[in-house]
């Protein structure tokens, strides 16, 4: 990541006090086995928060909560001051505002990258074509593929798949965006163009719950980062103080693996 866009991205970069995400005494099991244990955290709008933690700490269980995509047992979880319960209309309130990315950039693979980033405006929305077109291509521009607009996602590399995987989120227009190791997949050379991608969101403002291994992003562009180990979170602090002060000796441990 090359410096100049680390020094923007902190200047520009602004949070504000109102609640984006709140959790709240959240417990989540998987049949007999308890993945998250009461969990609390407040999201504001504007934030960057890196979750960090090792392999089946509950990272992805915790983001993947936050839309619905799977469900909380107990305790109480507040997007957009929308409640997730096992209402439907509220979950789809919540997964309108909230776009997410995975690992595996889940692109469909006989669709156009244009048709991929237009489907859901067109079938779900109800977008008329025209204008999703548009919408597509400003974001396709945003991440710096218009050209590839007309091609398939096979003949794209890995790192412009999932460009086209943020741009297909930002097409619903999100308010919050969820990244679940969007860069674990990838070759180191693509690597950089995806997290600068996720560099210019942050820039605009956007609230952003990231799961990464890349510290560098996390001290860049995070200004919290969260630390799970054992379905709980452990420790979190502003990037600074978590990497040169770390409190707890699971973090301590972590990070000597890691750094
Ligand atoms: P992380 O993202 O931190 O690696 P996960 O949230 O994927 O952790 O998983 C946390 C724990 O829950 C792991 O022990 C994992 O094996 C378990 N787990 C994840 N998904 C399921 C599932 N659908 N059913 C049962 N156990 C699961
Ligand atoms: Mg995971």
């Amino acid at each position: 990541m090359s410096e100049p866009n680390i020094q923007s991205a902190r200047a520009k970069m602004q949070v504000s006090d109102e609640v984006a995400v709140q959790i709240t005494a959240m417990n989540k099991w998987y049949g007999q086995f308890h993945v998250l244990r009461d969990i609390n955290l407040t999201v504001n709008r504007g934030e960057r928060i890196v979750i960090a933690g090792p392999s089946g700490s509950g990272k992805s269980t915790m983001i993947r909560c936050i839309n619905r995509l799977e469900e909380h047992q107990s305790g109480q979880i507040i997007v957009d001051g929308i409640e997730l319960t096992s209402d439907l209309k509220n979950i789809d309130k919540v997964r309108s505002e909230v776009g997410m990315v995975f690992q595996h950039f889940n692109l469909f693979p006989h669709l156009t990258i244009l048709e991929n980033l237009t489907l859901a405006p067109i079938w779900v929305r109800k977008v008329p074509k025209r204008e999703a077109e548009e919408t597509a291509m400003y974001f396709l521009e945003k991440v710096k593929i218009p050209e590839q607009a007309h091609k398939y996602p096979g003949q794209l590399s890995g790192g412009q798949q999932q460009r086209v995987a943020i741009a297909r989120s930002l097409c619903m227009k999100p308010r919050i965006m969820l990244f679940d190791e969007p860069t674990s997949a990838l070759d180191p050379e693509m690597i950089k163009e995806v997290l600068d991608t996720m560099i210019e969101l942050a820039e605009e403002g956007m609230t952003m719950l990231c799961v990464t291994h890349e510290m560098g992003f996390a001290q860049a562009v995070a200004n919290r980062v969260i630390f799970m180990a054992d379905g709980q979170i452990v420790e979190q602090n502003n990037p600074h103080d978590f990497f040169n002060n770390p409190q707890s000796e699971r973090t301590k441990q972590f990070l000597s693996q890691i750094l």
